[in-house]
């Protein structure tokens, strides 16, 4: 429980009250899954104990409790510093976009330790990009992968404007832009607004290429130790929607 007690000290906030008793009990669970490394003797960092359906559920806990504007649970005083100091043990692999708007650890009321972000604009993965996540899931033990996208994605809206306009973009944007083309023509055979269409194409294609062209995710799914998701983030009013199936 001292994480909670460094929290109160940083931020000088009360405990929990009602409405957050919730995901106060979610924290707690974090708390007691991650490493008490100040109490340790010196050694390896366990890996986080979350099974991937708990991880799942406190990044939808955190998200909703960002919504609700509620101050953020996580820890980030010189306790919690001193015990990340020691190892890290995250419980989400988060792939998102670069936009300035999309910042993970706010969105997900997130701290310090407990996500490990690979971000791009278009949030694709590259072999640097995948070479981190597998590094997460098959070394440090990371139970969850979210691929993020958001509404109003510029990378996303400039892939768009290839398929539609055959436009071109200074520099490397356009070879940048390229791996998400396959889901605008994707998004384009379904109809509707073609831009969030292809944001949430783009976010379930990414996640679903983790699951099928990665040994070591392919590997970790098997064992059922990870769980790879896509989601989609609204910049207006907030909220993180799932997609679990993909
Ligand atoms: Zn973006």
């Amino acid at each position: 429980m001292h994480a909670r007690c460094d929290r109160c000290a940083t931020t000088g906030l009360p405990h929990p009250g009602r409405r957050r008793l919730l995901l106060g009990a979610a924290g707690a669970f974090a708390a007691t899954a991650l490493p008490n490394a100040v109490a340790q003797a010196a050694g390896p960092v366990d890996k986080t104990a979350l099974p991937p359906a708990e991880a799942l559920k406190l990044m939808k806990a955190g998200n909703e409790n960002f919504r609700n504007e509620a101050p953020a649970l996580a820890a980030n005083g010189r306790e919690r510093r001193l015990e990340l100091a020691r190892g890290q043990a995250p419980f989400c692999v988060l792939v998102g976009c670069s936009d300035s708007r999309v910042s993970p650890e706010i969105l997900f009321g997130r701290g310090l330790g407990e996500l490990f972000i690979v971000r791009n604009a278009g949030n694709t993965v590259d072999t640097a990009a995948l070479g981190s996540i597998e590094y997460a899931v098959g070394v440090l033990g990371v139970p969850l992968v979210v691929v993020l996208g958001h509404q109003s994605c510029g990378a996303v809206a400039a892939a768009v404007e290839v398929v539609q306009k055959n436009a071109t973009f200074p520099g490397v944007i356009g070879e940048m832009v390229q791996p998400i083309v396959p889901a605008v023509l994707e998004a384009r055979s379904q109809g509707g607004d073609l831009l969030e269409a292809s944001v949430r194409s783009n976010a379930r294609r990414v996640a679903k290429r983790l699951t099928t062209q990665s040994l070591v995710i392919k590997e970790a799914l098997g064992a059922g130790a990870v769980k790879v998701v896509g989601a989609r983030y609204g910049l207006s009013d907030g909220h993180v929607e799932w997609m679990e199936d993909i």
